[in-house]
């Protein structure tokens, strides 16, 4: 499979030169050339499967002819084998034809483990063959840097960086990261706000000769492999509940639009998917734009759900490039507009081609609130602030004799101040990490500056962090 840019300008690349580029040169997003197609005889042999040879078996098309099925499967099972649920990917019903499906059973208890634990073996695999190393350097409110550390950590031909706003994230997502001691990891507790971290990594990537010292490379949302990794849990879930002889409908919590593309990606690889619900909090862009074609920017406002206080989508170009027919100058010239006025103009037929499939449902902080407390009350299930978001639309959108399956995507004791305050209910971490508050801790503090950053990432290469 070769990989093209949503612009239209960068040249074409295999799989495993997509997975260490991440960005187009040209400023786009990679997608397949063409899309791999299942026939209804291909999904009924998934059926059944253990969770990684099904996750191998979807994601194989994608990677070859860079990396054989046999590898993947291997990658796979080694990637899902720390999960502490023997399903991986459990569904449970909460509601008339209403199911949830767990993406959180991985180390640091969110969805990014279903990506990024296999994109650490991928990562390891790759730059052996090629005899390589390489530096991950990534900005987080939270999620995505614990999830790649748990990735990287102890990996010998990668280092990782990951600079996290002082003081800003909830002491469990600074403790999942900062209590790894491997000497591969350097946590930066940076004195900002997320984006100026966000702003600090992308100034690192542009700037090429230090790149290319430091051979850096993303795992950011944008990262094709994360979304290859995320299609199979669609595909399982809809196989469970009767496809592909049967419709299936799912309803995800959105942010920056990876998770949700996943899904309309297996949707185009022929799976039957009905309806596609995007749920926001009030940093609600692609809902306005759903359901009134105003795609506008305003100020990102903190919520119950953190993880999806974003306002620029990224992965929805991939989309946007869908829509407009793969008219890759078109898109750049939306996408160039966009970040210039922060106004996209869509037309008004994609708009239409939008609507057909997606829906979009937003909750402010008091509605998520209520939502968890009424969940909780109907069905006894704790849903946190994330999940129940996308449990809400998926309620809103069902439709009669297709199944709805909301994905959950964090654990709620992630967020225990807003389940208690929901429920009264404090949920107990798992097992693994009920003694994470006890783990020593190390990380450096520095400034939001480009020279004190890479002064940080050159020390981190140069043998590991101390402080
Ligand atoms: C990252 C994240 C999301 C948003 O996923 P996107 O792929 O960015 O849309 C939702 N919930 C949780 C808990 C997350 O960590």
């Amino acid at each position: 499979m070769r990989y093209i840019s949503t612009r239209g300008n960068a040249p074409a690349l295999s799989f495993s030169d997509v997975l260490l580029t991440g960005l187009a040169e040209d400023g786009g997003l990679y997608l397949p050339e063409t899309w791999p197609e299942f026939s209804l005889s291909d999904w009924r042999a998934l059926r059944g499967l253990p969770y990684p040879e099904l996750a191998a078996r979807v994601m194989a098309p994608f990677a070859a002819p860079d990396i054989s099925f046999e590898t993947l499967k291997t990658l796979c099972e080694r990637a899902y084998a720390g999960f502490s649920h023997p399903a991986v990917v459990p569904l449970t019903q909460v509601d008339d034809g209403l199911f949830v499906q767990e993406l959180f059973h991985g180390p640091t208890l969110a969805f990014k483990d279903m990506a990024m634990q296999v994109l650490g073996h991928l990562f390891e695999h790759v730059l052996t063959q090629r005899n390589e190393r390489v530096t991950i350097v990534a900005a987080t409110s939270g999620d995505t840097g614990s999830a790649a550390i748990e990735a990287c950590r102890g990996r010998e031909r990668l280092s990782v960086v990951i600079l996290h706003p002082k003081g800003r994230t909830s002491e469990v997502q600074r403790r999942q990261m900062t209590t790894v001691l491997e000497p591969n990891v350097t946590n930066l507790a940076v004195e900002g706000t997320f984006d100026d971290c966000q702003d600090l990594v992308k100034a690192l990537f542009a700037d090429m000769s230090f790149r290319r010292e430091m051979n850096l490379s993303a795992v950011n949302s944008i990262n094709w492999a994360r979304i290859a990794a995320q299609i199979p849990y669609y595909v399982h879930a809809a196989l469970a509940l009767g496809a592909p002889e049967r419709e299936v409908s799912f309803a995800v919590p959105t942010g920056n639009f990876g998770n949700i593309l996943a899904a309309w990606a297996a949707r185009r690889m022929g799976l039957p998917i009905r309806h596609l619900c995007v749920g926001s909090n009030r940093n609600d862009i692609l809902t306005r734009f759903l359901n009134a074609n105003d795609m506008t920017i305003k100020g990102v406002v903190p919520s119950l759900s953190p993880s999806m206080d974003i306002q620029v989508s990224s992965n929805f170009e991939r989309l946007l490039f869908e829509l407009l027919g793969r008219d890759a100058k078109r898109c750049a010239e939306l996408m160039t507009g966009f970040r210039a006025s922060g106004h996209m103009d869509i037309p008004a037929e994609t708009w239409e081609r939008a609507r057909d499939l997606f829906s979009g449902l937003a909750l402010d902080d008091a509605q998520t609130e209520a939502a968890i407390r009424s969940v909780h009350l109907r069905s006894g299930y704790l849903a946190d602030p994330h999940s129940v978001i996308g449990i809400e639309a998926g309620r809103q959108f069902r439709q009669p004799g297709i199944p709805m399956v909301a994905e959950a995507t964090a654990h709620p004791a992630k967020f225990p101040d807003a389940m208690v305050a929901a429920t009264g209910i404090l949920p107990a971490l798992p097992p693994h990490m009920a003694d994470l508050f006890e783990r020593r801790e190390r990380y450096r503090t520095v400034p939001a500056t480009q020279n004190a950053i890479k002064d940080a990432v050159r020390a981190a290469l140069a043998g590991g962090s101390t402080d």
